[in-house]
């Protein structure tokens, strides 16, 4: 502490720290966000250090656009919370300020260190709470990897490098800093984020980064399902996806996740789906368009819903029955593992559930199937079978004429009853059956 006083005292520069001037890096000011240029301006203005940090100045550098920018200081919450009109201390885990200025909300948070000392742990070493205000070079060493510890600072447009993140990320490397495996402890979760990283910047994991993650993979089933989920969704959503899957197959992590993947990727069909599904959802990222958690994770639990469907069937339930038993015990399980929250679990319910109703093209049928909310998801996952070989591509070509059509080509089309039982059902208790569930 005084070393560092007098090394502030005497303007001696940190060891470890690099100044690195934009003539070397290239990046100007005009790239940081009006909300977060403003940011630093207005904390520097009141004497506080006010930088651009992790995520955003790992992209810029590398040529992408941020998806969010991230500021740290070494204001406390409540002061950065007074120099601005809109500001809101959140989080639980940590403070943090969200300033938000023209729309756009700059994540604020105060230079954190993390002292072995007295953070706490569980008893295999994960940290539960270490939320201690420290200094940058502490801030610096207590994030993930080295090029996403590079500070930015828009008033001199220098990049301040305490772990040479500059030069890993020039070789395009992902370094944890500090000793790997007591950083895996900490947070299994930075495994995860080794491997999302990884796939979504085209980097390979340095390997005394990557090696210790097989025999710490286990570790990840310790971290509360919400969370592992929130990092799950990231992953699935980056536009690589299937590169980040398969990556955290090879590392032995969907263990934790997805339970069953190994299973379900060893059939021909299964495998089929789950990359055709996977496959899908990075090209609708990458051309900007809107992806659905929910249908993404009905595609990755498909299988495992129809396995656990023909047991039911097998054991002498009827179809309908069958599949609800089956839909309600894929959910349970998986829960336990990863927490899908349940506003996508019940979409994941109602696709899934529509499945079998897509056989059924007579009478009133069809015509209440496509009139159900959220039939075109359930018709996008029918094609998605249709194209990985599980039901005939007729039955999904038939499903794209038909909503294609005009209402009497659609009655035209519709298939004959194979055997005319009668149908004695009530008119209201057949409307209760279609809002609820399928009609067997
Ligand atoms: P993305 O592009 O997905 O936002 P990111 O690196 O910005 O990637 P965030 O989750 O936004 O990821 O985190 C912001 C920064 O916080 C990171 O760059 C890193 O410095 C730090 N950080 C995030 N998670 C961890 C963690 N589990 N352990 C240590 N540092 C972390
Ligand atoms: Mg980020």
């Amino acid at each position: 502490m005084i070393r560092r006083l007098l090394r502030r005292m005497f303007g001696i520069e940190e060891p470890g720290l690099r100044r690195i001037p934009r003539s070397e890096h290239g990046l100007a000011r005009e790239a940081i966000s009006p909300a977060a240029r403003k940011v630093c301006e207005v904390l520097a203005a009141h004497g506080h250090a006010a930088h651009v940090v992790g995520g955003a100045v790992r992209d810029l550098l590398l040529g992408l656009a941020p998806k969010d920018f991230d500021v740290a200081t070494d204001a406390r919450p409540e002061r950065v919370k007074a120099l601005f009109r809109r500001a809101y201390i959140v989080g639980r885990r940590f403070r943090l300020v969200h300033v938000v200025i023209g729309g756009e909300t700059v994540e604020v948070s105060t230079f954190r260190a993390f002292d072995p000392e007295t953070v706490e742990r569980d008893e295999h070493g994960r940290v539960l709470r270490d939320n201690v205000y420290g200094t940058q070079e502490e801030d610096a060493r207590r994030r993930d990897f080295t090029v996403n510890a590079l500070f930015y600072d828009p008033a001199t447009e220098t990049v301040l490098d305490w772990h040479e993140g500059l030069a890993d990320l020039r070789k395009r490397r992902l370094r944890i800093i500090g000793d790997p495996e007591t950083r895996y402890r900490e947070d299994p979760v930075r495994m995860l984020r080794a491997v999302r990283l990884a796939g979504k910047l085209g980097f390979t994991i340095d390997p005394q980064t990557r090696t210790p993650i097989r025999r710490f993979a286990a570790l990840v089933e310790r971290v509360p399902p919400a969370r592992l989920f929130d990092e799950m969704l990231k992953l699935l959503l980056s536009g690589h996806a299937s590169a980040c899957l398969r990556q955290l197959r090879d590392e032995g992590l969907h263990r934790g996740l997805l339970p069953l993947l190994d299973v379900i990727l060893d059939q021909p069909l299964g495998e089929r789906f789950v990359t055709l599904a996977l496959a899908q959802t990075d090209e609708r990222v990458r051309s900007g368009r809107p992806v659905s958690p929910a249908f993404l994770f009905a595609a990755l639990l498909w299988h495992q819903v129809l396995a656990a469907w023909r047991a039911h069937e097998r054991a002498g339930e009827r179809p309908v029955p069958a599949l609800a038993a089956a839909i309600g015990q894929v959910l349970q399980a998986q829960c336990e593992k990863l927490a899908i929250q349940r506003r996508y679990t019940t979409l994941m319910r109602e696709i899934w559930a529509m499945q079998p109703r897509f056989e059924q093209r007579s009478g009133q049928r069809p015509f209440r199937l496509l009139a159900a909310p959220h039939f075109r998801m359930g018709y996008d996952f029918l094609a998605l079978r249709a194209a990985s070989g599980e039901v005939p591509a007729e039955l999904e070509a038939w499903w794209r004429t038909f909503q294609a059509a005009d209402d009497d080509t659609r009655r035209a089309m519709r298939v004959a009853e194979a055997a005319p039982a009668p149908r004695r059902r009530r008119r209201r208790r057949r409307k209760a059956a279609v809002a609820t569930a399928p009609t067997p």
